[in-house]
């Protein structure tokens, strides 16, 4: 029997026990969660032949589904994933969409019709916001004038229902464009016209949140190292994330990819 001071103190030893119990067991509880996610993780790498490197990878994407589940993606991009008739991730969008919504930057190599596009534009539309004139939010770089044209046909069908501008660099554009009053959230251009317009039509990239090299090997390759460096300083704004996605993966571009982004997850579908 405990009587006044002594109760009070008794009591208060019994709740601190208690208390000391749950957050144990709370933390057992997370670590076997994690464990768990983990091994899901390994499961779908080995289904869709996925390898990767990097620490914390979250795990690929089970379906389009969980974009909305688990990523409260917007109902109207999954309507138009539905509409275009895409029903199921391909391997490389199933990871690269889940590290770049997680907030990790990338550069993936998969196959040529594996369905790299969707894997960059479906996390920027998801990221980015349509805003007002004059502010480029994301960029596009690719090699040629045509995959530019291609990629920027696929982001207005992707984004068909929001009041996105997405532009196409054209040689006018580059030359006379009047970047202040344009309506541009999504800009896609070839190495050079953009680096014209940064330099000759003061066009402002310090806010840009997304940057994607596509075809990273191809743009590498024709020798625009230095016009990429430059643009890649021009998108200064410290919190943006940028990806890389090629077909192939030599260790030149891998180890110019490491001096663009240092925390970056490697992506191979296939071997
Ligand atoms: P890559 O850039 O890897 O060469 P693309 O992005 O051009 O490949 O995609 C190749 C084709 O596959 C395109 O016609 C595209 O519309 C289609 N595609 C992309 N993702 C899917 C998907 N999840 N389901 C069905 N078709 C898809």
């Amino acid at each position: 029997v405990f009587k006044g001071a002594e109760a009070k103190e008794a009591a208060e030893e019994s709740v601190e026990v208690e208390v000391r119990e749950d957050e144990d067991s709370a933390v057992v509880r997370r670590r076997k969660e994690a464990e768990r996610e983990i091994e899901r993780a390994a499961i779908l790498r080995k289904r869709y032949d996925i390898h990767i490197s990097g620490h914390n990878v979250p795990a690929p994407l089970e379906s389009f589904e969980e974009l909305v589940s688990r990523y409260d993606c917007d109902s109207y991009l999954v309507g138009n994933l539905s509409k275009l008739g895409f029903q199921e991730p391909t391997p490389i969008q199933r990871q690269a969409i889940s590290i770049l919504l997680s907030g990790r930057e990338c550069f993936a190599c998969a196959p040529t019709g594996s369905g790299k596009t969707l894997a960059f534009l479906l996390p920027m539309l998801m990221k980015i916001k349509p805003g007002s004139k004059g502010c480029v939010k994301a960029v596009i770089l690719c090699p040629t004038r045509e995959l530019a044209a291609q990629t920027t046909r696929e982001c207005k069908k992707l984004a068909k229902g929001r009041k996105f501008g997405v532009k196409l660099m054209t040689k006018d554009l580059s030359q006379d464009g009047n970047f202040k009053d344009m309506h541009c959230d999504i800009l896609v251009s070839t190495p050079l016209r953009l680096d014209h317009a940064i330099r000759k039509r003061d066009l402002d990239l310090s806010r840009v949140e997304y940057l994607v090299l596509d075809e990273s090997d191809k743009l590498f390759e024709l020798g625009f190292v230095e016009v990429i460096d430059s643009i890649v300083k021009a998108c200064s704004n410290p919190s943006i994330i940028r990806s890389l996605f090629s077909a192939t993966l030599p260790e030149t571009i891998e180890a110019l990819a490491r001096t663009i982004m240092h925390d970056a997850v490697r992506i191979i579908v296939g071997r």
